[in-house]
């Protein structure tokens, strides 16, 4: 069988790191062809080969690491009965993975005009997005505040709460750390110092808000949603009950969306 070989469409990338979470959670890092560009918040198009067929498949996945960094970093869920998900687990490093040259999506922070607060809403590896966002010094000097949501099921798929909590101690990011308002929800055990209701539950309520010290608020909120798509859409709804716009292509508003899914 003759190895593949790159070509218009995709490279051909090597998996340089995986790193478990838990039994189902897991993010792997992937050498960047030099030429890959995206604007944080994009999507990758990913491909494995299928063991059995050999034919390639291919799936959407958010990319978490900056758009300065070398590498492609990718947060990832173990699907149950999943092809995909369940073969690129098994990866290792020095596996080929295939990368499309062109990046996807509009969960980018270039949809928003103005604006001095960033909130950042997500689900399960729904994350991944808003992790590339945090890397970039504009988006520090941009905002007033940037507000991270990040709502799991239990206390062990808390993934990235370090990095999360230690942009203070980080050389580069220390001195705009202080603009970072960080809600943890987890909603199937009891955490100290999280949250435990579903955001849009919280978003509902008011607590959410309460809790950061932070109200929404049509002149300066900025708000992205990225993870289940249903709470994706429910909080949506919610949000443009409350007169915020979902911006669209030349016409910036107050909401961007992504489903993870
Ligand atoms: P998830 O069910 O999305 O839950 C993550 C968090 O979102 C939990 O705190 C959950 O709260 C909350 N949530 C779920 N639905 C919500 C809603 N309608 N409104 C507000 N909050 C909501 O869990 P996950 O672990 O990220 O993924 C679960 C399963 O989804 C995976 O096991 C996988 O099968 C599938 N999945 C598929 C893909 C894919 O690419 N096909 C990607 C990611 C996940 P509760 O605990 O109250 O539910």
């Amino acid at each position: 069988m003759t190895a593949m070989q790159p070509t218009d469409k995709f490279t051909i990338e090597t998996i340089t790191d995986v790193r478990p979470w838990t039994e189902s959670l897991f993010s792997f890092r992937t050498t960047r062809d030099r030429g890959y560009r995206f604007v944080p918040g994009q999507f990758a198009r990913i491909g494995v080969k299928d063991a059995a067929s050999g034919e390639m498949v291919w799936r959407a996945y958010s990319i978490a690491s900056a758009s300065h960094d070398e590498h492609l970093e990718f947060f990832s869920v173990v699907v149950p009965g999943g092809a995909f998900t369940s073969r690129l687990s098994k990866l290792k490093e020095g596996d080929p993975i295939f990368v499309e040259r062109k990046s996807y999506g509009f969960l980018t922070t270039d949809r928003f005009e103005a604006g001095r607060d960033l909130w950042m809403l997500a689900t399960g590896t729904g994350l991944a997005p808003f992790l590339s966002i945090l890397h970039e010094f504009p988006t520090w000097e941009q905002y007033d505040n940037l507000i991270l949501v990040q709502s799991v099921r239990t206390q062990a798929e808390l993934a990235y709460e370090d990095l999360i909590q230690g942009f203070d101690q980080s050389e580069y990011y220390a001195e705009f750390a202080h603009k970072l308002r960080y809600a943890r929800i987890v909603t199937r055990e009891p955490v100290e110092g999280a949250l435990g209701d579903r955001v849009t539950k919280l978003l509902a309520n008011g607590v959410l808000e309460e809790n950061l010290g932070l109200k929404l608020d049509h002149d300066r909120s900025r708000i992205m949603l990225c993870g289940n798509p249903e709470m994706v859409e429910d909080s949506r709804k919610l949000l443009l009950g409350r007169g915020f716009r979902l911006s669209r292509r030349g016409e910036p508003g107050h909401l961007a969306v992504e489903n993870y899914w």
